[in-house]
């Protein structure tokens, strides 16, 4: 099954993507049996190396070899962009105006260095994207149900100290509140509030062992 955004459903003239779930199959792209996995997609996105970091990637040729990156961009509709995940946030972005495309994995690491906030402002560096145009979803993901540390306040840096209750911490809040803070509407974000590691039949999840990956994909049309 394949589950998609319903802010992103009045662009489907204009775009296609989706969150595969769990009885799909896993989307890890370092299992042999990825290409074969890849047809069940209806596009064939771009999947790169990620690492965690903040690098973002401006994509204007399909690539031939692995690149790290941890969010892509583009405007070409040859082009459709994925990642996979398995508790991290997997973040599509769909800029209407511009007709460009970004697809984020923010795990904690990554929320940490605010990438979604930076390929935000990267998509209005490079494209010209107004903030208030952009529509955002965010995949499900490890809620602040099942995100603990064993000591939030010290491995995480202060400003994330608001988002923390007890050893867990809330990365949906977070997210919000840092793509508020680069201008995106709030009525224009839509974060599937529903917890990886807490629904272990639909989702594949890192904390719970899995080695099992969703891919979270985006492409125009
Ligand atoms: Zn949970």
């Amino acid at each position: 099954m394949i589950l998609e955004f319903n802010l992103f459903k009045p662009f489907s003239g204009q775009l296609i993507h989706g969150i595969t779930t769990k009885p799909l199959g896993s989307f890890n792209n370092e299992e042999a049996d990825f290409e074969k996995q890849k047809n069940k997609l209806p596009v064939n996105p771009i999947f790169n190396k990620q690492v965690h970091g903040d690098k973002i990637m401006l994509i204007t040729e399909r690539p031939d070899q692995p690149f790290e990156a941890d969010a892509l961009i583009t405007q070409k509709k040859t082009l459709p962009l994925g990642i996979k995940v398995a508790d991290c946030q997997g973040v599509l972005i769909f800029d209407p105006k511009t007709n460009s495309i970004a697809a984020i994995h923010s795990g904690w690491k990554s929320s940490v260095l605010n990438i979604i906030g930076k390929t935000v402002k990267k998509m209005g560096q490079v494209f010209g994207s107004n903030p208030a145009d952009l529509v955002i979803g965010i995949s499900p993901s490890l809620g602040p149900c099942c995100a603990q540390f064993s000591d939030p306040e010290k491995e995480l840096p202060e400003f994330v100290h608001p988002f923390i209750k007890g050893k867990n911490v809330d990365f949906w809040s977070l997210s919000l509140q840092q793509l508020k803070e680069v201008g995106v509407p709030e009525n224009q974000i839509e974060i599937v509030k529903e917890c990886t590691n807490c629904n272990l039949n639909r989702y594949f999840s890192h904390r719970n062992g899995d080695k099992g990956r969703m891919a979270v994909f985006i492409g125009l049309r």
